[in-house]
């Protein structure tokens, strides 16, 4: 099956995914993987630099697996520009690739605050390799981190900033952490948390300035107050990777617009992953979700309808999970809904707290925060996950709910919630293993 052309920009979890599928359903056609880097995960950074895994543990496809997918690569080249009329693209080395259907899977990038100083090389973000094999060097000797931004990125890699400086300082300017992960109530419980383990958070304070300092840098704020740090990481938020496409044609708003089948407005484009702007599940609205089980179901969606199958996404579903020093948090869906039915659940004694958002008998959105036994053990971020993901309608299990927020697992049983989720894999099949 198969004899088109397809050509692949983006060598992360869309554009893998993406390759994996087609050759999983047997399509033979020419594949060329055009990618700035190599193949790998940047969810796993975090592990590299708590020293849990090796480099080599970040990578997610071996030469001897794409030879055997055969696949022709182009790597540390990057897309420059997209001719959709006589379906081209163009390299920075001025090499020209002709395709007949293109999946554009460029992610996204680290985007720092425009603040003097802020943009230098010793200050560092947290995005890609690079930059992990660069703090990582940078951590050698103990010392003093400040991570400025209180975001997804700033949790994910908390543990290993913990683990391996002396001091670690958050400076964050909104009035809270994770703003746009969590309520204030979760964020509350998260910041004590943090506390108690010695991590200085400073939060309504807006960067003015950051300057060298020694060996370091000296961080100046806007009432003129200053910190000195050892290490500073800039994780003030991501933006897509679209400024090559700027005069492609394609239909742009926070993301590159695609239907249900992973296309753009452009003939035989796809887009996948952080640069898409596809439907979200819970509402049907076109977002951005950048995060890894959306790169992954874009990139199987779009390999099949590439491949010629007729196959429609139902939407991805917002979710992100970190955990630091045993304490985890989850959110899903629409978790700030503020037209949402509330039912909230807070035992501060063991620092559990849960929040189910309803429309109707509908679950679409949650907020869990446990120590990580308590929330792993029964598997509740799966089960409420799951609540989310399929919208059952709950009936007196909402009631029951109201009662006992921290029994979920009666509900999902009761709901049937697993025998509704099984056959709702991406593709109709379940997909099969990284490896093979
Ligand atoms: C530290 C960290 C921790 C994370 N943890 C989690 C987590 O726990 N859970 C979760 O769900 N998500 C997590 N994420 C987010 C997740 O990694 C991303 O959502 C995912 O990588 C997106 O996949 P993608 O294929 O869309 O893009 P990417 O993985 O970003 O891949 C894009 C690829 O395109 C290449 N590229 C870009 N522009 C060009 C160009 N013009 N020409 C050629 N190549 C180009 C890049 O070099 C890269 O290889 C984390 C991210 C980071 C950085």
């Amino acid at each position: 099956m198969g004899n088109k052309k397809h050509v692949i920009i983006g060598a992360g979890t869309a554009g893998l995914n993406a390759i994996r599928t087609l050759r999983q359903i047997g399509d033979d056609s020419e594949i060329t993987l055009i990618s700035g880097e190599p193949p790998y995960a940047r969810m796993v950074l975090p592990y590299f630099l708590e020293r849990s895994i090796t480099e080599a543990h970040t990578s997610t496809a071996t030469p001897q697996q794409l030879d055997k997918w055969g696949v022709d690569r182009k790597f540390g080249v990057r897309a420059v520009q997209l001719d959709s009329a006589r379906k081209t693209i163009r390299l920075d080395n001025d090499e020209e690739i002709p395709y007949d259907t293109l999946l554009i899977a460029t992610g996204s990038s680290a985007a720092r605050p425009p603040l003097p100083g802020a943009d230098d090389p010793s200050v560092h973000t947290f995005w890609t390799l690079a930059d992990a094999l660069d703090v990582n060097g940078k951590m050698a000797s103990k010392g003093h981190t400040v991570a400025v931004g209180a975001g997804f990125i700033t949790f994910t890699i908390l543990n290993a900033l913990m683990e391996r400086s002396s001091k670690v300082t958050i400076v964050e300017a909104e009035d809270r952490i994770l703003p746009r992960m969590v309520d204030e109530t979760a964020a509350e419980m998260m910041a004590n948390w943090l506390t108690a383990k010695g991590v200085e958070i400073r939060t309504g304070v807006r960067l003015k300035e950051v300057s060298p300092q020694g060996e370091g840098h000296r961080l100046t704020f806007e009432d003129n107050a200053t910190l000195d740090a050892d290490l500073v990481l800039m994780a003030t938020g991501i933006r897509t990777n679209l400024e090559w496409l700027a005069d492609s044609g394609l239909d742009i708003q926070q993301g590159i617009l695609v239907d249900e089948r992973m296309r753009t407005n452009l003939p035989d484009v796809y887009a996948a992953g952080d640069v898409a702007q596809g439907a979200n599940r819970i509402g049907g609205e076109r977002e951005v979700h950048a995060i890894e089980p959306t790169a992954m179901d874009h990139g199987r969606v779009a390999a099949a309808n590439m491949a010629g199958q007729q196959v429609a996404y139902r939407g991805s579903l917002l979710m992100n999970i970190v955990g630091v020093a045993g304490l985890d948090m989850a959110s899903y869906g629409s978790w700030d809904n503020p037209n949402a039915e509330v039912i909230t659940g807070h035992a501060a004694e063991r620092n559990a707290y849960r929040k189910y958002l309803f429309d109707g008998e509908r679950m679409i959105g949650a907020i869990i925060v446990g120590p990580h036994a308590d929330v792993w053990s029964g598997n509740e971020l799966g089960m409420i996950k799951g609540l989310v993901q399929t919208g059952q309608p709950l009936g007196a299990w909402k009631e029951w709910l109201r009662e006992n927020p921290f029994s979920v697992k009666k509900a999902f049983l009761a709901q049937g919630t697993v025998s509704t989720l099984l056959p709702r894999t991406v593709l109709g099949t379940p997909s099969q293993s990284p490896r093979g």
